[in-house]
């Protein structure tokens, strides 16, 4: 499949979450696409996917903030009276998690549902395709419309979490773990992810980029005010003006390159329409990305990769003992068999296994205290100063 024609992407500025300017801005930003009807019937079943990582307030930064998703619910049920809302978080209950994150209360005010993502069924992609089935949330497969709200976050997996990777959310239950241990590399994991979008082309992708995060994310960032919402049919391309935003190259998130390969959207700004608030006046030069050589440098021979290179040259996760309360959800969440993460004791701080550790930087998603950082080596450093 080939993608052809220009990709629109609107930008609005917004400065705050006050619940008016970020209404203001969606409505805005939905306009500069045509208008919500362009996406939604009125007997449409609409499904909102939000960001909903882990328990986090909205303070946090962590997930699609209340007065985004707000704005766009009210946008959906002036097309459809049909609109829920659901994710599939890593681990914890949905619902609480939703609750934490203030979506919950956004919907009971509005009148609308959350649904649950647990039960799903395999849908087959194609047979020459690296996955070629996934495990999709029953929600999702009845759906007419899928909005993708997303959140503007580094990743230290995939370098940013945007449009492309919050898709990941619709695979149900615990199959997501697995795919980590599948595919460790990051163009791999990558384009499982793009392999996902083509599957289930979400139809429209609205990223909350009001307040970003920067450095250990997609949990233990900073929060960074970028004062943007961005809004696209494409998510590649969507993806590509936030690499920018970051002051990131753009081929450099493979999900944006492996997307353009296969056809799901544009990285080329030739290619891609700019619609409404300056892009050059979002440019954050300074952002804290991981903008080092990536998963190039690891040898696909996995003995080379467990026992050579990989100490020296690649960034680890570490806990900082100081934030962490001994819970043990990293342990829990860790992919590998046997686990990369360990304690004798209950009351110990889990240590790591960095012979095992694949890097999937699971754990780190899930500690509910933000605990746990990631390294990178000299060597590592060196060799980055050299690519950048
Ligand atoms: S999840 Fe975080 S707080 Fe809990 S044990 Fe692991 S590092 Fe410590
Ligand atoms: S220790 Fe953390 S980064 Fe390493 S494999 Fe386990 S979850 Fe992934």
């Amino acid at each position: 499949m080939k993608q052809n024609k220009k990709s629109k992407v609107a930008l609005v500025r917004c400065e705050s979450y006050d619940t008016d300017q970020v209404e203001s801005a969606v409505n805005e930003g939905l306009q500069l696409l045509g208008g919500i009807q362009e996406f939604i019937d009125s007997d449409d079943y609409v499904l909102l996917k939000p960001n909903l990582l882990s328990g986090h307030t909205p303070e946090e930064g962590v997930t699609t903030h209340p007065a985004v998703f707000r704005a766009v619910a009210k946008a959906a049920l002036q097309a459809s009276n049909n609109v829920k809302f659901g994710d599939s978080p890593p681990k914890g209950n949905p619902e609480k998690i939703a609750t934490t994150a203030g979506l919950m209360q956004v919907a009971d005010e509005l009148g609308f549902e959350f649904v649950s993502f647990e039960d799903g069924e395999y849908v087959f992609y194609k047979d020459d395709q690296q996955t070629r089935k996934f495990k999709i949330a029953n929600q999702v497969l009845k759906s007419d419309t899928l909005i993708n709200v997303s959140k503007l976050k580094t990743h230290n997996l995939t370098r940013i979490t945007g449009a492309v990777k919050n898709v990941f959310g619709c695979v149900s239950g615990l199959e997501k773990p697995e795919f980590h241990l599948k595919l460790p590399l990051t163009p791999d994991f990558s384009r499982m992810l793009v392999e996902l979008c083509l599957l289930l082309k979400p139809d429209l992708h609205i990223m909350d980029g009001i307040m970003g995060m920067e450095g250990d994310g997609p949990n233990a960032g900073k929060m960074r005010p970028t004062n943007v919402l961005l809004f696209s049919r494409d998510p590649v391309a969507l993806d590509t003006v936030f690499s920018s935003i970051i002051n990131l190259k753009p081929s450099k998130v493979a999900s944006n390159s492996i997307g353009k390969e296969m056809g799901l959207g544009n990285i080329d700004f030739d290619n891609i329409e700019l619609v409404g608030d300056d892009l050059e006046s979002f440019i954050v030069e300074d952002f804290d990305v991981y903008r080092g050589m990536g998963d190039e440098l690891k040898p696909r021979n996995p003995i080379l990769r467990m026992k050579f290179l990989k100490n020296w040259l690649s960034r680890k996760p570490v806990i900082d003992e100081q934030l962490c309360i001994k819970c043990g959800e990293c342990i829990e969440q860790c992919p590998t068999d046997p686990k990369s993460l360990s304690r004798e004791k209950n009351t110990d701080i889990p240590e790591y296994n960095y012979h095992t550790c694949i890097r999937c930087y699971c754990c780190q998603e899930i500690c509910p205290e933000m605990a746990i950082k990631i390294d990178t080596p000299l060597l590592r450093k060196i060799v980055d100063y050299f690519y950048n």
